[in-house]
């Protein structure tokens, strides 16, 4: 065993159950977190509510109770939402710039009507937490903030900065982010970042841990309008040139179409370690396309699937449909809405070029809806694989570790396009059916409060812990 392994050992001994204190510390830590929780559960952090700075200023006393001096624990207000930023200084032995701890402190909204427990008090089975942003991701908040309030109540001095980033509208605009990114750049600037929302690890039916993912891309989320326009008249007078017919048309060639099979070294990865797990005709696609990227038998089958759709290249969906003013009255304009997500490398004016073309009709009218944020896919970073393997050892052992590219816009997309290399994973265990983020019934597996305070724990010391600071270069194994 290196000294390493020993010094995470004795860590995990010091939170865990090697010695009496240790264990008493970890069950009070565990307490905290889920205090935490409790306490931001019962707050209505939804967009336009106003409920996340008072959030922020409760989770702020938190961090300055602990010992955090003022100017290290800053709430940046915006609008009726805010951001909290948390500085842990280290000694700066290591030489390198910081990691960036990222969680958001909003929710999508809940109707109480709707749920069979209060979303808005934390609710527990035997096995399950329950309530809006018990999992997205309140949990996270929670976790990084004991976490942070651990350390440095044991006295432990990181080689470099630790730098939280808790941003207050992830669900809806993301203007939080993008004022960090935009305002605060040098107090969010970052080696890397982990966003602390998504990925982590699946539980198959019989609660055996099988895989652990992380995100190392986003595809770019894009939507577009496209109106096909007419004169109009009277429906008692129909004419062939109709703006119904012609944006039908036009949707029924982009409905023929596919976009070109896409793959890069993160769905590659994917494809081939996720291959053996889920076995089958989809596993022998999967590493079909891994060893002949060409296979159309084998993109045609995994292009059926759903779950994999999204991993082959860009999809583009019309998605909302409007037209005509009147029943009896010929159309003057119809209007569709194309949802598309972008594969990483591709922008949104050639992704627009390409729906144009297939579309096959000049006369339409196409505009981008919002202002997408694009961001390529961040490096393959080995010593982070490492240092995730390693921490995932003691709890899971031997569980794969699967790169993985979400098909939507995280905080990470902006961290990303902000020159932060971001990695989105979190400690949580969960079946992916016991998933319910932004659902009825949100959930969480009440062992991932212990599981996610010693996973984060021993990340922080393989990456900023006393003897960490030559990157090991070490190999990726799964
Ligand atoms: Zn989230």
């Amino acid at each position: 065993m290196s000294s390493k392994a020993l010094s995470l050992l004795a860590t995990l001994c010091l939170m865990l159950t090697c010695a009496p204190a240790g264990a008493a510390d970890a069950n009070r830590y565990e307490a905290m977190a889920e205090s935490l929780l409790r306490d931001a559960i019962r707050r209505e952090t939804a967009y336009g509510l106003g409920q996340v700075p008072d959030y922020a200023e409760t989770l702020r006393r938190h961090f300055l109770a602990a010992g955090f001096p003022e100017t290290a624990v800053q709430i940046v207000p915006l609008g009726e939402t805010a951001s909290l930023l948390v500085r842990y200084r280290g000694d700066g032995s290591s030489g390198r710039r910081p990691i960036l701890f990222s969680s958001h402190m909003d929710v999508v909204p809940a109707d109480p009507n709707d749920w069979v427990r209060n979303p808005f008090e934390l609710q527990e089975d035997d096995t399950f937490y329950f309530g809006r942003g018990v999992l997205d991701n309140k949990f996270d908040v929670s976790i990084l903030t004991t976490l942070f309030i651990a350390l440095k109540e044991e006295g432990y001095v990181p080689n470099r900065d630790l730098v939280i980033a808790f941003t207050g509208d992830e669900e809806s605009y993301q203007a939080t982010v993008q004022q960090l990114t935009r305002d605060y750049r040098d107090e969010i600037d970052a080696e890397f970042a982990f966003v602390v929302d998504g990925g982590g690890g699946s539980l198959n039916d019989a609660g055996e841990a099988f895989q652990f993912k992380v995100g190392f891309a986003e595809k770019t989320y894009a939507t577009f309008a496209v109106t096909a326009r007419n004169p109009g008249g009277h429906s008692s007078m129909p004419r062939d040139d109709n703006a119904i017919y012609d944006l039908a048309d036009a949707l029924k060639r982009l409905q023929a179409y596919r976009f070109p099979l896409q793959t890069n070294e993160i769905t590659l990865t994917y494809f081939e370690r996720t291959a053996p797990l889920v076995g089958g005709e989809v596993g022998d696609a999967m590493a079909r396309i891994v060893a002949d990227p060409s296979d159309t038998a084998a993109i045609d089958l995994l292009r059926q699937q759903p779950e994999y759709v999204g991993t082959l290249g860009t999809t583009c969906i019309p998605t909302m449909l409007a037209g005509g003013h009147a029943e009896n009255a010929l159309p003057q304009s119809a209007t569709a809405t194309v949802n598309c997500r972008i594969f990483p490398g591709n922008g949104v004016q050639p992704t627009l070029q390409v729906l144009q073309q297939v579309a096959d009709d000049p006369e339409l009218e196409w505009r981008v809806v919002g202002e997408p944020v694009s961001s390529d896919a961040s490096p393959f970073n080995a010593e982070i694989m490492t240092a995730i393997k390693t921490s995932l050892e003691p709890l899971y052992p031997g569980v794969p570790v699967i790169p993985q590219m979400g098909s939507g816009t995280t905080d990470g997309a902006f961290f990303r396009a902000a020159g932060i290399p971001s990695y989105s994973l979190t400690g949580i265990f969960i079946n992916p059916r016991d998933s319910f983020a932004h659902g009825l019934n949100e959930r969480v597996p009440k062992r991932s409060i212990r599981d996610s305070l010693l996973f984060w724990r021993a990340m922080i010391d393989q990456l900023a812990g006393a003897g960490s600071s030559t990157p090991t270069g070490g190999p990726d194994n799964p």
